[in-house]
């Protein structure tokens, strides 16, 4: 029996909470009341959409049954349907059931899988309810026993069975299931034509929410002498002796069904045309048996990058063919040849040669709808982008579609001159200063990394730190922006100018490895900078993403001294209250709010007059970045706005500038 959770809101607040939903959440037993429940969506932008779907289902009087991702206290997240309705009496408040819907969730893609494999097995189905009538047959019940669908949905199955016309013979079947789940044996079958076939049956039910039985599947496989030579020449006719892989005429009915899927539920479909690179060489130097036994051996590694739904096959000669159905974006086929140019790359024993021997492949991606509408022209687009992946050096894999190459090829070359940059010291910090609206003099410093990349000029953060991100990059490059900034502050506190807090920015994957504080507190004291005058910047989302240990290292990190800022506020979750239960100094005013000051619109400067008021009363230092014109600062002063950073004041500026400003003191 599942678990249910129930949950009281006032507003947003948990005012009571089941056991139950404390076990399925993973908390402890105090845990959860008082906590906003935005805060337990594990996506920061489902809290609002959550929020938005309330507030319309309650205005209209009704209850609301979504599903959504939520967090688990000890990290990880669940899949929960969750069930709510107002309580009458208090407008305000409401009370939730909330489900682990995991398990639904596996079984309803397993469902749509299964769809797939209806249409595509060679067995034949059909689908029987409780009144024994036929609801559903495959295209394969239509080639065994040569009626359509049309022809036989409504019908009583019997009539297909020689043996016994007159139903007794479903009626067996019926309590045979009943008592045992499954039904399975040998059977004669007619098919419309009058011709009488042994066929292997296996029947199971289908259960109703009751657990009783509503519906039967039969699937059958025709055993005849027939279909055996058939099923022989028909392998022959369809699959690669050698590799045993389906062949060309094989792949081509199966990229075809693909396109229907993908056109049917408008999702996509790859095609990956592989050419291995030295493989007359192989042949050449090693013979032929050589050459077999390596293809066969590629074929296997090949075929075990693949999905289940996945077919690999062999053109001939040294070519394969992979279709990939039902792909959701186009990363995952290149995700995919990866794998493969990985795994065909690794050295493998030839028993000729007492030396490994390393074999390259070269792939061409081509995609439905966007490369070709049918199997002939998908195919071609993908041979010709494997030409173009020879050309471009083999051992690579080249999308048909400029633009889905250059995006790719983009990624991958950025990501390695990237890797490089930080040991050629390309990477540059840039210092832009805060000031302090009470005095108008420099508090503050923020470090801001830029690229400085040989023949491209100087390339900003935001071309570069998401891929840093994804790829776990930004660790050593946020290493060294911290040790390069704690250095420079050093050296402007030993040459005696006014000391000032130095801001570095931290992203959520650095905050999430391990060691990190270990790491941070290393690098402060290696540099010989006391550790108050360091402030850390970590986005909004990013303190959001893993509440739970971000409080405990933040917690650590403020109980050494360094400054915690929550920086970009405004643009994710935006909870105030929730944002107390961090440890945190001082919050950044996002600058697109900043922006709206002074535009006609205005919405943005109520909302950072909001954010100052309510930060102060949380005891934050509240700083407006992007400040640009005096019309901005004017009215930031007015709300008693503690700090601005911006162009108005000063541009983010190479060390020496900086430094030339703050000795001159200069003020706003
Ligand atoms: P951020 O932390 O919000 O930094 C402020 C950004 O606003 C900087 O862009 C800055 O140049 C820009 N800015 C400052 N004043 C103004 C203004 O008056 N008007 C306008 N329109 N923009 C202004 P930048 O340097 O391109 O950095 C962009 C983002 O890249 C930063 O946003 C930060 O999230 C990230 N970033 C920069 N350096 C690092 C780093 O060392 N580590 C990490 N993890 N992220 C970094
Ligand atoms: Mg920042
Ligand atoms: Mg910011």
């Amino acid at each position: 029996m599942l678990a249910v959770g129930v949950v009281h809101l006032k507003d947003d607040v948990i005012v009571r909470v089941n056991p139950a939903f404390r076990q399925i959440a993973g908390f402890g037993e105090q845990g959860l009341l008082g906590a906003a429940f935005s805060s337990l969506f594990a996506r920061g932008e489902d809290a609002e959409s959550f929020r938005r779907a309330w507030a319309e289902a309650s205005a209209r009087g009704e209850g609301l049954y979504v599903e959504y991702l939520l967090r688990k206290a000890g990290g990880g997240a669940f899949w929960a349907r969750l069930c709510g309705r107002a309580l009458g009496e208090a407008p305000n408040e409401s009370a939730w059931t909330i489900e682990d819907s995991g398990e639904r969730r596996e079984l309803r893609n397993k469902l749509r899988l299964s769809e797939v494999i209806f249409e595509a097995t060679a067995e034949g189905i059909y689908i029987n309810d409780r009144e024994n009538r036929i609801v559903a047959t495959n295209p394969a019940f239509t080639a065994i026993t040569g009626y359509s669908q049309e022809e036989v949905i409504g019908r009583d199955p019997s009539f297909l069975h020689a043996e016994a016309e007159d139903g007794s013979f479903t009626d067996e079947i019926w309590s045979v299931l009943e008592a045992r789940g499954r039904w399975e044996g040998e059977v004669l079958q007619r098919r419309k034509n009058g011709e009488v076939f042994p066929e292997h049956l296996s029947v199971v039910p289908l259960r109703g929410a009751g657990d009783e039985i509503s519906a039967y599947v039969a699937l059958f496989s025709d055993m005849s002498k027939r279909k055996q030579d058939e099923e022989r020449i028909n392998f022959q006719a369809n699959y690669d002796a050698l590799t045993n892989l389906p062949n060309r005429r094989l792949l081509h009915d199966r990229l075809g069904r693909a396109i229907a899927v993908a056109a049917h539920s408008q999702s996509r479909t790859a095609v990956l045309y592989m050419d291995l690179d030295n493989f007359k060489f192989v042949n050449d130097s090693l013979g032929h048996s050589a050459g077999d036994l390596l293809l066969v051996d590629m074929a296997r590694r090949m075929k075990a990058c693949l999905r289940e739904q996945d077919t690999i096959g062999r053109l001939g000669g040294d070519e394969f063919l992979v279709v990939l159905p039902q792909i959701g974006m186009v990363a995952e086929a290149s995700a995919i040849a990866q794998r493969i140019l990985d795994a065909v790359a690794r050295p493998i024993a030839i028993k000729e040669r007492d030396q490994d021997i390393v074999v390259t492949i070269s792939i061409g991606i081509s995609v439905f709808p966007e490369d070709g509408k049918t199997a002939d022209d998908l195919i071609r687009s993908a041979d010709t982008a494997a030409n173009h992946a020879k050309r471009a050096g083999r051992n690579v894999f080249q999308f048909f579609t400029g633009d889905m190459n250059l995006r790719a090829t983009e990624r991958l070359n950025l990501e390695n001159r990237l890797r490089r940059a930080l040991d050629r010291e390309e990477l540059v910090l840039y210092y832009q200063p805060k000031v302090s609206l009470r005095h108008g003099r420099i508090v503050g410093v923020e470090a801001l990394v830029r690229w400085d990349c040989p023949g491209e000029g100087l390339i900003p953060p935001d071309k570069f730190i998401p891929l840093a991100e994804e790829t776990g990059l930004i660790i050593p490059i946020g290493e060294w922006v911290l040790r390069t900034a704690c250095r420079q502050a050093r050296k402007w506190q030993e040459a005696g100018l006014p000391p000032i807090l130095t801001a570095v920015n931290m992203s959520a994957r650095q905050l999430a490895k391990d060691g990190i504080y270990k790491d941070i507190i290393d690098i402060v004291d290696s540099c010989g900078l006391a550790p108050n005058y360091l402030e850390l910047e970590i986005t909004e989302s990013s303190l959001m993403e893993r509440a739970e240990e971000a409080i405990a290292l933040l917690r650590d990190l403020r109980d050494m001294g360094i400054h915690l800022t929550a920086d970009d506020f405004g643009t994710g979750y935006s909870s105030l209250s929730y944002l107390r239960t961090f440890p945190l100094d001082a919050l950044k005013i996002d600058r697109a709010f900043v922006a709206d000051i002074g535009s006609s619109g205005g919405g943005g400067a109520m909302l950072a007059a909001a954010v100052i008021a309510i930060g102060q009363s949380l005891g934050l230092r509240v700083i407006a970045e992007g400040v640009e014109t005096a019309e901005q600062l004017a009215f930031l002063r007015q709300q008693w706005c503690d700090e601005i950073q911006g162009y108005f004041f000063s541009r983010p500026l190479p060390a020496e500038k900086f430094e030339a400003m703050l000795k001159e003191n200069r003020r706003l």
